[in-house]
């Protein structure tokens, strides 16, 4: 059976910079899960980041592209709000998260929209005032540069179809 790479807090556990989880109420997941065919990572735990910890956003620019690429190019970075520059930190839960999907042979991802490691269709803008960019996180660019396709939590349904 094929593994699915997933982002742990959608497993209920509580890794989110406020110490919380964003458990899925997904049924798909939740029978991936029972079956054990889930490889979950925090990506910024696994990084060394503490729970709970500064709310960080990528500090990406209008004309750099998708802000995950960004960071990756070195043409921005991720800043926490306190002004702390994590940006190697986000580097090396993008390579430590590649590693592991390749250990375990998975092909689809399928992590938390909106974080500026995890999500994968919108991030957030850099200002901490909520707002919304399209585009994706360092981990989620990350795994798709290295031929692993990355699904939001409302793309279950259909990864599911795919991958039977
Ligand atoms: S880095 Fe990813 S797995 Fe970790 S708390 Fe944020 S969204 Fe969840």
């Amino acid at each position: 059976m094929e593994k699915v790479l997933v982002s742990s807090c959608l497993l209920g556990n509580p890794v989110r910079y406020d110490g919380r989880s964003k458990l899925s109420g997904n049924a798909i997941l939740a029978r991936w899960h029972e079956q054990g065919r889930l490889v979950p990572i925090c990506p910024e735990v696994a990084a060394g980041l503490p729970t709970p910890r500064a709310p960080a956003e990528i500090a990406s620019r209008s004309g750099q592209g998708n802000p995950g690429d960004a960071v990756l190019a070195g043409h921005a970075g991720v800043m926490d709000r306190n002004g702390v520059d994590v940006t190697d930190v986000f580097l090396n839960a993008a390579r430590f998260t590649v590693a592991l999907a390749k250990r375990h042979g998975c092909r689809h991802a399928v992590l938390t929209d909106g974080s500026p490691s995890c999500g994968s269709s919108f991030v957030y803008d850099g200002s901490f005032s909520g707002v919304k960019l399209a585009g994706s996180g360092v981990t989620a660019r990350a795994l798709v540069g290295a031929g692993f396709t990355v699904w939001p939590e409302s793309g279950i349904a259909a990864l599911a179809r795919r991958i039977g």
